[in-house]
């Protein structure tokens, strides 16, 4: 493993110097909070930013994207003929994710990138992505990570992770990509593996050690589907929730999505926009039949799929890192660590 120190004094000299390669997202700060945006020329990362509204999950898999194109002029070749629009895969870097974000890549990576499908718009983009992680040394009050299965110190998912020290960074190279990413920056003073080893250990130690909120995951494998399914707490559950689908969007492991084609003068074009299922239209069939109708079927499948299916399917844990970005966000305060305990301690009475 190779680590390497960044004087901050020369941050901005080695990100500019990476513009000639990559094009560059990370913390912007914006009226509603921070967000992960393409930072545009001359604007850097806002690297001591607490948490961010929106993850960087719209870096691969953008709110609108175009699938494919085609014309109705039938004096142009190919005309009626969809096909995949020419899209920038060039080399991009996001700075400064936080390392639950990039671990819930990995989660979502399961379900766009498998042995029987390959989805070439999230897969291409996730491969054109260098991801440079920024610890989180002070956890805030909704981050539950540590009992999601990863941490503010988190690597699955990085290519790099920097680790504040004030007036430096120490970085961690993670993988070759992170290492292009560095070399591309000028980036070179290698420090000592061993004791900066040590150091990054005790940072994540006492990161760990300040988190206060958890979730307990360890019995809701031996629960049935079926048993969970026909709990008697889910009205009460769904009870307050608006269906505003708030919870979906700013969640970086959620990717519900619904395809629209459109036309428009002699243009057509198929686009993906991010949908939720919190949302009764998003079950909608095309004869009016709606299968989760009521608003208790789209609580309970959105968190019948993060805490249940997913767990079942993949055995790699639930589809949550424990951001906490939802619990802060919910307007009428649905807790996922409240509905996670009570799906783990749920006993059917007989
Ligand atoms: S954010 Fe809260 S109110 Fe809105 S859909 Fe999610 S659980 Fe319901
Ligand atoms: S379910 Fe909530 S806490 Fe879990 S990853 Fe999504 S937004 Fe974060």
């Amino acid at each position: 493993m190779k680590f390497i120190s960044i004087d901050k004094n020369d941050w901005a000299k080695g990100i500019e110097a990476s513009r000639k390669t990559y094009t560059l997202f990370g913390p912007v700060k914006d009226k509603n909070g921070f967000l992960i945006k393409k930072l545009e020329k001359d604007i850097l990362p806002e690297m001591d930013y607490t948490d961010c509204v929106m993850s960087a999950k719209s870096v691969i898999f953008p709110q609108t994207e175009k699938m494919l194109v085609t014309t109705l002029d039938e004096s142009q070749k190919d005309h009626h003929i969809m096909k995949r629009p020419e899209t920038d895969m060039s080399p991009r870097a996001v700075l400064g994710i936080r390392p639950y974000d990039a671990k819930a890549m990995e989660l979502v990576k399961l379900n766009f990138d498998t042995e029987d499908y390959r989805d070439p718009y999230w897969c291409d983009a996730y491969e054109a992505t260098t991801f440079v992680g920024l610890a989180i040394n002070r956890p805030g009050p909704f981050d539950f990570s540590t009992s999601a299965g990863t941490g503010p110190f988190e690597e699955a998912g990085l290519d790099v992770l920097l680790a504040d020290l004030d007036d430096k960074y120490l970085v961690k190279i993670l993988t070759d990509k992170g290492e292009a990413f560095i070399s591309a920056c000028g980036f070179d003073t290698v420090v000592d593996e061993k004791e900066s080893g040590m150091l990054f250990d005790v940072l994540k130690k006492e990161a760990e050690k300040t988190i206060v909120s958890h979730i307990d995951t360890g019995k809701l494998k031996e629960k049935t589907i079926l048993e969970l399914h026909e709990a008697p707490f889910w009205d009460d559950l769904a009870f307050s929730c608006i269906n505003c689908g708030t919870c979906t969007y700013v969640c970086p492991t959620c990717w519900c999505f619904d395809l629209q084609d459109e036309t428009k003068h002699k243009s057509s074009i198929r686009i993906r926009n991010w949908d939720t299922c919190m949302s009764p239209l998003f079950t909608r069939h095309a004869t009016g039949h709606n299968p989760r109708s009521t608003k208790t079927q789209r609580v309970r499948q959105r968190f019948m799929h993060k805490l249940k299916y997913f767990l079942d399917k993949y055995d790699q844990g639930i589809m949550c890192v424990g951001c906490g970005r939802c619990v802060k966000s919910c307007p009428v305060n649905i807790d996922i660590r409240e509905v996670c305990n009570t799906l783990n301690s749920y006993e059917k009475q007989n």
